[in-house]
């Protein structure tokens, strides 16, 4: 399966969290993603979808690297807090770092978590942007970019605070975005800023 071919670390990980046949989100999108490609992932919650991103950004993620390598966006507090717990489980035995960033926690304490070593950022569009615009999220090393419940996002209102954190990143970089639904705005979103995607549908 599409977890044989991972580091020990990984592979360790996912056998302690009962991970052990890949679903079908994953089977697809994990080795597309380890070739580095954009992604366009029409698939709901409780598909694995979170591991589908989650285990390949935690192989690709050099450990050795004080600044955020990936950034993952979601719509709701809930959904990042889910998603940073889910990281920090995949990732145990390689010792990946994730925080969430998301509105209505104390900006300081957030903003002090970033200066520690931190390999992945899971946060809401408000709050992250606002950690943009105010310098203390660093973007040099970011290389993959998530937009998870797309559709979702756009719903809540959140199209413009997106298009500015995804207009602020290296454009050098790998974007995967992920939604239930596919209506005219998200569409938008992917043809506007991922570089020819992959197109899976589970
Ligand atoms: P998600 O769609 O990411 O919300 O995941 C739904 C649930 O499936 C979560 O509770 C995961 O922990 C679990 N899960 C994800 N991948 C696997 C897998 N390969 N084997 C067993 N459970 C999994």
């Amino acid at each position: 399966t599409v977890f044989k071919d991972l580091s020990k670390e990984i592979t360790t990980a996912l056998s302690s969290l009962g991970f052990d046949t890949p679903t079908e989100v994953q089977t697809k999108v994990i080795p597309i993603a380890l070739e580095k490609k954009d992604l366009v992932v029409k698939s709901q919650t409780g598909s694995g979808k979170t591991a589908a991103y989650g285990i390949p950004l935690c192989e690709l993620v050099e450990w050795n690297e004080n600044k955020p390598q990936a950034l993952i966006l979601t719509p709701t507090r809930e959904l990042a807090v889910q998603v940073t717990e889910d990281i920090t489980n995949i990732g145990r035995f390689k010792r990946i770092k994730a925080i969430a960033l998301y509105g209505k926690s104390p900006f300081h304490i957030q903003k002090a978590e970033l200066k520690q070593r931190t390999h992945m950022v899971v946060g809401t569009p408000g709050r992250v942007l606002d950690h943009i615009e105010r310098g203390t999220l660093a973007l040099e090393k970011l290389a993959y970019l998530v937009i998870d419940e797309a559709d979702e996002m756009l719903n809540m209102g959140f199209i413009e605070q997106v298009q500015s954190i995804i207009q602020a990143l290296p454009s050098d970089r790998v974007t995967m975005l992920f939604s239930a639904t596919f209506p005219e705005d998200v569409a938008k979103l992917s043809r506007r800023y991922m570089d020819n995607p992959e197109r899976i549908e589970i």
